[in-house]
């Protein structure tokens, strides 16, 4: 085989079979490799060979360790496929380079890019940002984390179908990579989560700040930071680099929310009440946005009127802080995609009057500082704790908030609802990953919509 012209493609889930079709487009020939062997897998490398006929392909599945691999220019990384696990260090001796599926994609689209990390509100910012590009008559795609996976879109985007690219980056996607191409890049914020990952705050946040290391020549429009993190970048940028920076409390910043208007350096673009997302945090995914589309497009195209119908109408994804039902003056909330504390504030903070919050939480742990509940502790009534986690919780927030620790979802349900008088809020908000209990945060989110409902209904015909 020619070393030069094959690419090994480490575990074949969504984003090795996107980087498997990548690399079929590309005519390279496909070394295929993983431990499992199901047979979504068999038909997913059968698809390619039929859509790509004259391409070379060599499966592995159900790789063991004792299995010699074929040396290949390249070996691309499933976000699945650990550091350090026997498959990755079969991959590093095979070949001289290891690439994530984002970094191996990147290499091979030549459309401008914006790019969003931070803990929380990636997905909304990557969106609403792919929704102002589009309303500016441009052809964008979201990408990246968000389910597309971005080796698929750089074969849209080799075929001219899409010419801009908004892409979703995790820590995870950004640790694998040493220097990240030079595009316009917003860290939305940095909080505790995927600790066990990261082995520590720091290193997390270092990760995040990589976005920007192949843009350090770039104008400041293309570096984007929350106010709030400049302390971060006095340790992790060069010292004295200009960066664009947003605020929904710091009136400072380039980007701020006064008196409920959104500005960029004192101009008005509208006023917050316009766009159907609440709370402050969504505020800042707005600038956020803003700041990306001014670095792509220019200053002037933050102020079309296209811009500002855009984030009218944009609507905020299910299960993040979705008022599902109103009844007898009580909101019940689906927040099931907060996976951290911080978005667990970010909702609290939203919908707080007084102590009116009733918290349903807990879950799968990922290391993480459950003290950071503290702005949100007076505002709750009573948390209801479920999961793997819930002494964890319970240890870092009982002695400020009534906790009462739950056996299941259904019961803490059952719980919240009774104690609820109008005015409340009866939230699911997690404040962790839902993988000890469900598939993931989606499922988690519609049983707790359906509990709710189920009880409310029952509760109705028996009166
Ligand atoms: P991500 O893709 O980073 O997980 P999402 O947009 O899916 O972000 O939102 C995840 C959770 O974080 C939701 O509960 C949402 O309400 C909350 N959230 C969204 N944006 C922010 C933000 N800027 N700051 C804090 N929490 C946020």
């Amino acid at each position: 085989m020619n070393l030069e012209n094959s690419i090994m493609v480490c575990g074949f889930g969504v984003s090795g079979q996107a980087a498997a079709r990548l690399a079929a487009y590309l005519g390279k020939h496909i070394v295929i490799v993983d431990e499992n062997s199901t047979r979504e897998m068999r038909e997913q490398a059968a698809e390619i060979r039929k859509q790509y006929p004259g391409v070379k392909m060599d499966l592995y599945l159900s790789w063991k360790e004792e299995i010699t691999l074929p040396r290949c220019e390249l070996a691309v990384m499933s976000p699945g496929v650990r550091r350090g696990t026997p498959l990755f260090r079969a991959a590093e001796r095979m070949a001289p380079r290891v690439a994530s599926e984002l970094e191996f994609a990147l290499e091979h689209i030549s459309c401008p890019i914006a790019a969003i990390t931070g803990t929380n509100g990636k997905t909304t910012t990557t969106e609403l940002t792919t929704a102002i590009l589009r309303a500016s008559a441009i052809r964008a795609e979201s990408a990246g984390n968000i389910g597309h996976a971005l080796s698929d879109c750089a074969i849209e985007v080799c075929k001219r179908r899409v010419n801009y690219l908004v892409i979703e980056v995790s820590s995870f996607q950004i640790d694998t990579i040493s220097k990240f191409p030079s595009h316009p890049a917003v860290i939305l914020n940095i909080a505790s989560d995927h600790i066990d990952r990261h082995g520590g705050m720091d290193a997390y946040a270092e990760t995040k700040f990589r976005i920007f290391s192949g843009s350090l020549d770039a104008p400041p429009s293309a570096r984007i930071l929350h106010s709030g993190l400049l302390e971060y970048k006095k340790r992790f940028l060069p010292p004295g680099l200009p960066v664009t920076t947003f605020s929904a409390t710091d009136h400072e910043a380039d980007f701020t929310l006064e008196n409920g208007i959104i500005r960029f350096r004192g101009r008005e673009i509208l006023p917050f009440a316009e766009s159907a997302l609440k709370g402050l945090h969504n505020a800042e995914n707005i600038m956020a946005a803003l700041a990306l589309v001014r670095a792509l497009l220019g200053e002037d195209a933050i102020f079309a009127s296209c811009v500002r119908d855009a984030i009218r109408a944009f609507l905020p994804d299910a299960h993040r802080m979705e008022v599902f039902l109103e009844k007898n003056g009580i909101k019940y909330i689906n927040d099931s995609k907060a996976t951290n504390p911080h978005a667990v504030n970010a909702a609290v903070a939203t919908f707080a009057s007084g102590r009116n919050i009733i918290l349903i939480l807990g879950g799968l742990d990922k290391d993480m500082d459950f003290s950071e509940l503290a702005p949100s502790l007076p505002h709750i009534r009573q948390a209801f704790l479920i999961g793997q986690c819930k002494e964890k919780i319970h240890e870092a927030i009982a002695d400020k908030v009534k906790c009462k620790m739950s056996s299941s979802l259904e019961s803490a349900v059952k719980d919240a609802c009774s104690i609820a008088k109008p005015g409340d809020c009866v939230m699911l908000s997690p404040a962790t990953a839902s993988m000890d209990m469900f598939k993931n945060y989606a499922e988690r989110g519609c049983r707790f919509k359906e509990l709710v409902t189920a009880l409310l209904t029952a509760a109705q015909q028996s009166s």
